[in-house]
């Protein structure tokens, strides 16, 4: 869709990434590193300063006790992470429970790791799950669920409730939960994030799974992080090795600074993030879309069945909302195992200039207003 929209000269509210600056003091650190020549090899599994900087943040703000040396992998983005991690701990037929609609890069990380997915269904305004179709979900082949929390694309934030609850099955069960945690700092109307790994008995079958993307507008330097047990990071380090050798030594440099950054810039993140979304959820309101304030992460899911005319798919949809100027999207079914379940729906990103969503919302308003 980020295509299309550069072929439409549409405003582009579809990929993931934000259009404006990362902080100046760490665009800085990344230069100073450079400067002193940090342009070799780090240390595979992670430069100890960001190491150390990491298990830092998870111990504080994740309730996570991390030591550096022994369960830090600093990664190429959480996206080698999470496939690292899949096939470190997955063997081929292994069954991987997944909330749908999901984060689209889950399948293929299933499918290169052997495992087989089973998708449990998010419903309602609240994407809330069936505790009895979660429970059936889990049997003798299960040998990890895949939690995201705050979720793209929905916005759901899981609730301690829901953690304890999944965290009991996989004790139960003996079942490795793998987070994918990557916006936990972005949050509204006061929610409070959870990681699962904080949970009774949960540290030692948890991996969790955040980076620098998205707290800290840089998707492109491709720094993430996971935290886990000793006997699974040594499996972790071992294929992350063989995948990439290790993520951009300046990089990991400036990162570490930028994790140490005080309070004042995660609140500020939260506040403007959520000053974002409030002006691109009433111009969709407005204009017939069906959508619910998302409760973290920077996406809203909005239901088209008002106005999608008969016939037309959610990628039909998308492609005329993008078409000749318009509003680029990612359509639903981009979310669910079979296309048909995202058939109403469209998602929108908000990690976006205040002027892009103001021209956004002056386009979806001149297009579909009243
Ligand atoms: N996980 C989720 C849930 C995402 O939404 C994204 C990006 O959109 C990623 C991971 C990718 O993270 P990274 O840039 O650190 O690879």
């Amino acid at each position: 869709m980020s295509r299309i929209a550069a072929r439409e000269g549409a405003v582009n509210l579809a990929q993931g990434f934000p259009d404006f600056a990362a902080p100046e003091a760490m665009k800085r650190a990344a230069g100073a590193a450079i400067d002193a020549d940090v342009n070799q090899y780090a240390v595979t599994w992670g430069a100890p300063r960001l190491r150390r900087a990491v298990a830092e943040r998870t111990s504080t703000y994740n309730q996570v006790a991390t030591d550096p040396d022994l369960h830090v992998t600093v990664t190429c983005g959480a996206t080698e992470a999470m496939i690292a991690a899949m096939l470190a701990v997955v063997n081929p037929g292994d069954e991987v429970i997944i909330f749908e609609p999901f984060y689209e890069n889950y399948g293929p990380d299933c499918t290169l790791s052997g495992a087989v997915p089973r998708f449990v269904r998010l419903r309602g305004k609240d994407w809330e799950m069936d505790r009895d179709e979660v429970r059936a979900a889990f049997g003798p082949k299960t040998k990890a669920i895949l939690i995201n929390t705050p979720h793209n694309p929905t916005g759901k934030v899981f609730g301690r409730d829901e953690l304890e609850f999944l965290a009991e099955l996989c004790r139960e069960h003996d079942v490795l939960a793998i987070t994918d945690e990557i916006y936990e700092y972005i949050l509204f109307d006061g929610t409070e994030h959870l990681s699962i790994g904080s949970l009774p008995e949960m540290a030692e079958r948890t991996i969790t799974i955040s980076g620098l993307s998205k707290t800290w507008s840089a998707t492109g330097w491709r720094i993430g992080w996971c935290i886990a047990p000793k006997h699974l990071t040594e499996a972790i380090r071992k294929v992350h090795d063989f995948l990439t050798v290790g993520a951009p030594a300046p990089l990991q440099e400036a990162a570490a600074d930028a994790l140490a950054f005080k309070p004042e810039y995660f609140d500020g993140l939260r506040a403007t993030y959520e000053k974002r979304r409030d002006i691109l959820l009433p111009a969709l309101r407005e204009t017939g879309f069906r959508v619910h304030a998302p409760k973290g992460a920077y996406y809203i899911m909005a239901g088209i069945e008002d106005l999608r005319a008969a016939g037309q798919t959610d990628t039909d949809f998308a492609m005329a909302l993008a078409a000749k100027g318009g509003v680029a999207t990612v359509p639903g079914s981009s979310f669910f195992h079979d296309p048909k379940d995202g058939v109403d729906i469209i998602r929108f990103c908000f990690a976006k200039k205040f002027e892009t969503l103001d021209a956004a919302a002056r386009i979806l308003r001149a297009r579909l207003g009243a």
